[in-house]
């Protein structure tokens, strides 16, 4: 079966050369942007592209405003903060997740507080959500207090995993109800939608990435949206080092941050954006193929789930246990045909193993199962 599975990706990807999990495309006006960028001489933090690469992605994923940074974790980094935490506040997210979620919330000093995913979706769970709130804590002054450790609870970070959106929807209604900010780490998920609306916006705000493995790419860089227009003022002034606008003076009116994406990545991200359309319908083809494949096999491909579009950024199966996994992660990389294990919950990490979590039973079971297939879109 693994050496079917071998076969079928060489002949999916066109090759028999190293196939590796996920490559970036440059079939578009790449190059022409960044020699133009280049002639310019505005490589750096001003210039033309930054601004039309956030409209373009504003324009795309239907959020009011779009601020560039240098790359998602900063973007993460400062949506919580424009969410209002602060040291020694907590932060409730998944313990499935990148490790740039949880970093994120420590360069605040803040505490993160792991709460389990959901089984259909890989993302957050809304239900464990709110019994996590319902038992450990109340609304005080309009805070959200954890009961326990008497912090307050600034704000929840849903993951939509591998581009697969989550049930956002409730998660925000939750929320809502324990007056609680919601920061979308929408990182993987450019061009997926839950129930016709772009992933991201349904938060206070979202925070996409366009690192090298990512759908689309600026080199690094990473975004910030929100509908909100006084926080989209502060957020692109404290990512721009606060600095008040002046014909010549330096002032800066509070600790700002050196977050702005560069103008010379922002072009490449412009040639991206226009061949957005064209990566996400070659990814879907991609994923149609996987299905094809998995479904006359014991292992089961894990699809989007009903109310969803996914950019289908990378593929992934469940195997039967660790040790099929292992076994299955073994003989593909040997082959040349580059597959990884799911990251490890953020509560088996040294920095995180004493946080406070509510129970991980779904994070666990997929933790020793999902595997990551090759997800390169193929010219
Ligand atoms: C890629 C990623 C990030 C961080 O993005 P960078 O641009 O690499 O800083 C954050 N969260 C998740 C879930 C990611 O996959």
């Amino acid at each position: 079966m693994y050496q079917e599975f071998i076969s079928f990706t060489r002949e999916a990807f066109k090759t028999n050369e190293f196939i590796p999990l996920h490559a970036p495309v440059f079939t578009g006006n790449e190059k022409k942007y960044l020699n133009e960028c280049i002639d310019s001489t505005f490589v750096s933090s001003v210039g033309k592209f930054v601004d039309q690469f956030e409209d373009e992605v504003a324009k795309f994923t239907g959020a009011k405003y779009a601020i560039a940074t240098s790359n998602g974790t900063a973007a993460l980094h400062t949506g919580l903060l424009m969410a209002g935490v602060s040291q020694n506040d907590e932060v409730i997210t998944q313990p499935l997740t990148f490790i740039a979620t949880t970093n994120a919330i420590s360069y605040i000093g803040a505490k993160p507080i792991f709460v389990d995913v959901d089984k259909e979706t890989l993302g957050l769970s809304a239900e464990k959500l709110e019994h996590f709130l319902m038992k450990n804590a109340e609304v005080q002054n309009g805070v959200c207090i954890n009961k326990i450790t008497k912090r307050a609870i600034k704000a929840v970070v849903p993951m939509h995993t591998f581009g697969l959106p989550l049930k956002i929807d409730d998660i925000v209604s939750v929320c809502d109800r324990f007056n609680i900010a919601v920061v979308e780490d929408a990182a993987e998920s450019l061009g997926s939608y839950y129930k016709g609306k772009h992933t991201g916006t349904y938060g206070l705000l979202g925070a996409f990435s366009f690192n090298g493995n990512k759908t689309i790419t600026t080199g690094g860089g990473g975004m910030l949206v929100t509908n909100d227009e006084g926080i989209a003022i502060k957020a692109k002034h404290i990512t721009t080092t606060a600095k008040i606008s002046h014909p010549w003076d330096y002032k800066h009116d509070m600790i700002g941050y050196n977050y702005r994406l560069p103008n010379i990545n922002a072009a490449l991200g412009c040639a991206q954006m226009e061949k957005l359309p064209f990566i996400l319908e070659k990814k879907q083809k991609m994923a149609n193929k996987y299905k094809m494949f998995f479904k006359d096999t014991p292992l089961q491909y894990i699809d989007v789930s009903k109310d969803a579009v996914s950019n289908y950024w990378l593929n992934a199966i469940l195997l039967e246990n660790i040790k099929e996994r292992n076994f299955f992660l073994k003989i593909t990389n040997e082959n040349g045909v580059m597959t990884r294990p799911i990251w490890k919950l953020m509560t088996s990490l040294p920095m995180f193993k004493t946080s406070q979590t509510g129970n991980l039973e779904n994070s666990k079971w997929f933790e020793e199962r999902v595997v990551n297939l090759p997800s390169s879109v193929v010219i």
